[in-house]
């Protein structure tokens, strides 16, 4: 399988460098191996040598809800030396993600929960405001949702992962995240044409599930980076503050991401990000 030649990016390296989002030559296996090591960081904080999305040992998708329609695409591993429990695991991402990306937690019950355990939204960014498409006008919502109870009742919740001294245990846990139409907006959740959330740029040859080849990548864009199609997003406010991204996990812990193409198999979402959180 081309799953082997995997585009793997340890993060920090500078912009989000990925490969064009070409199914069909990322099914061939085109994407050159690149793997890079942060360069402000010394090898001993590089705990995980994955070169390869099989390292993670993902679950299938069938582990999950039958209501949850795409692939979760973004993924939480915790050394579990971290954490007291598998709850306690989930909140130390989910608290510290809230924290530094201000997002605002929704419990239930939902419109469309989508088989999750809970979801975070933000609404009111990058409006795009243009006289010739007055009608279609609309800011943008980050929006993610997490599923862990799922993965605990599989008990699919604890993998190990090879480390530079040998395996170790983690939890980890998945969330699909994605950008749109904000939701309060007529045209939620599709604009096709939108310069930042439409079937454009670097995504305009794409065909298919616009959620799961565009709104899916771009949501993990931003959440890995901070970032939608290379530009910093700000809160709409006086203040301007970039939105941030699992960079602001940094502070506490040593943060590992990798980003591999998906699409294929029982993962219908372009893209699939992988965060690892180890001890400082
Ligand atoms: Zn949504
Ligand atoms: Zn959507
Ligand atoms: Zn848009």
């Amino acid at each position: 399988m081309p799953r082997r030649q995997i585009l793997l990016f340890l993060l920090c390296v500078g912009p989000f460098q990925i490969a064009a989002p070409h199914n069909a030559q990322a099914q061939r296996g085109h994407t050159q191996r690149s793997q890079q090591q942060l360069a402000e960081s010394p090898k001993r904080k590089s705990p995980i040598p994955a070169d390869s999305i099989e390292s993670f040992q993902l679950p299938p998708k069938t582990a999950f809800d039958k209501a949850m329609p795409r692939y979760p695409n973004a993924w939480f591993y915790v050394d579990k030396r971290l954490a007291k429990s598998y709850l306690a695991a989930v909140k130390l991402v989910t608290n510290n993600l809230r924290s530094t990306m201000r997002l605002r937690e929704s419990y239930g019950p939902f419109d469309n929960p989508e088989g999750c355990d809970f979801e975070v939204t933000l609404e009111h960014l990058q409006p795009w405001l243009v006289r010739e498409h007055r009608a279609l006008q609309h800011g943008h919502a980050f929006h993610m949702r997490y599923y862990y109870s799922a993965l605990e009742r599989g008990k699919l919740e604890i993998v190990k992962l090879p480390t530079k001294n040998g395996e170790r245990d983690y939890y980890r846990f998945g969330a699909s995240v994605h950008y749109e139409v904000e939701h309060y907006n007529p045209n939620h959740a599709d604009v096709e044409i939108c310069p930042i959330c439409g079937r454009t740029g670097e995504y305009a040859d794409l065909k298919g599930n616009l959620v799961e080849l565009v709104h899916d990548p771009l949501g993990l864009e931003l959440v890995m980076t901070g970032k939608i199609r290379g530009q910093v997003v700000r809160f709409e406010d006086q203040s301007q503050r970039a939105v941030g991204s699992v960079d602001g996990l940094k502070e506490k812990f040593v943060v590992q991401q990798f980003l591999f193409p998906a699409q294929s198999g029982d993962r219908n979402t372009l893209r699939i990000g992988i965060v690892v959180l180890n001890h400082k």
